[in-house]
């Protein structure tokens, strides 16, 4: 689902949903944007060895917070996220972070969530509590409502081992996003021109690292250069589409001539 217009711009939560096959795979970038959040090192966030990171990796952070289906007295595993523990959460919410600048909540399995419990997120989504980053985990997000779908950016993850990204890949997103923040159209072409040889496996994992960039930048307001948020959901659907064309065999030069025309607003015959 996209967001549109502007309205939503300004009133976008800091909410992030995160979809993979597997659990863990959600669990696992789910952490690593939590990382960044509350990183304290310098350069590139998380860095993996300030206090924060290791906190986080240890799963000890104050202020990084999971929360999953409870346990009942025969120690099973309740079917449902309740209601009551998104209460708590959203309690928890308005209180200061102990240690780092803002509160991460991680949403393991969201779409357990029963519906008394998603309109309660729902909300809370509505009006996020300053400093709040919301990550929804799901292996489904088709179970959520689409009211909760429509205030998060999207993110999907592979299901096995998260293969990082090569240099060859990491630049070619880096180049795209430089150009479509620049909004310069003639620096759009001359990167489609450049870059319209590479294999598709190569611009299936383009699209992918475009993706966490955005994701990176949607919810951890890292430095965003001239994009708004309502570019980066606009690109995320669009790299969204190119990953489904790239599915059923879309010619890579096609896929760039798709890459040409609709990434900078206002640009091309857009209907
Ligand atoms: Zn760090």
């Amino acid at each position: 689902m996209a967001l549109s217009g502007a309205r939503e711009d300004s009133r976008l939560p800091h909410a992030c949903l995160i979809s993979a096959p597997a659990r863990e795979a959600a669990l696992h970038e789910a952490r690593r944007l939590a990382a960044a959040a509350v990183c304290s090192g310098t350069g590139e966030k998380p860095c993996g060895r300030c206090r924060d990171c290791r906190k986080v990796e240890a799963g000890v952070h104050p202020d990084v917070i999971t929360v999953s289906r409870l346990t009942d007295d025969k120690g099973k595993q309740k079917t449902a996220i309740s209601v009551d523990q998104i209460r708590a959460l959203s309690a928890d919410a308005v209180v200061l972070p102990n240690e780092a600048a803002r509160k991460v909540y991680i949403l393991d399995e969201a779409e357990t969530m029963n519906p008394a419990a998603q309109n309660a997120a729902l909300k809370l989504l509505e009006e996020p509590p300053a400093g709040a980053v919301f990550l929804l985990c799901t292996s489904n997000p088709l179970l959520l409502l689409p009211t909760v779908r429509s205030r998060c950016a999207h993110l999907s993850v592979g299901g096995g081992e998260q293969d990082a990204a090569d240099e060859g890949v990491k630049a070619l997103a880096a180049g795209y996003l430089k150009a479509v923040a620049a909004g310069d159209e003639a620096q759009l072409l001359r990167w489609c021109s450049q870059n319209e040889g590479v294999d598709a496996k190569t611009l299936a994992a383009f699209a992918q690292e475009v993706r966490l960039r955005l994701a990176d930048m949607l919810c951890l307001r890292q430095k965003a250069k001239k994009l708004t948020r309502a570019d980066m959901v606009r690109l995320c659907a669009l790299m969204d589409r190119l990953t489904q064309y790239l599915k059923v065999n879309t010619g890579v030069k096609q896929l760039f001539g798709l890459l040409a025309v609709e990434s900078i607003a206002g640009s091309g015959n857009r209907g």
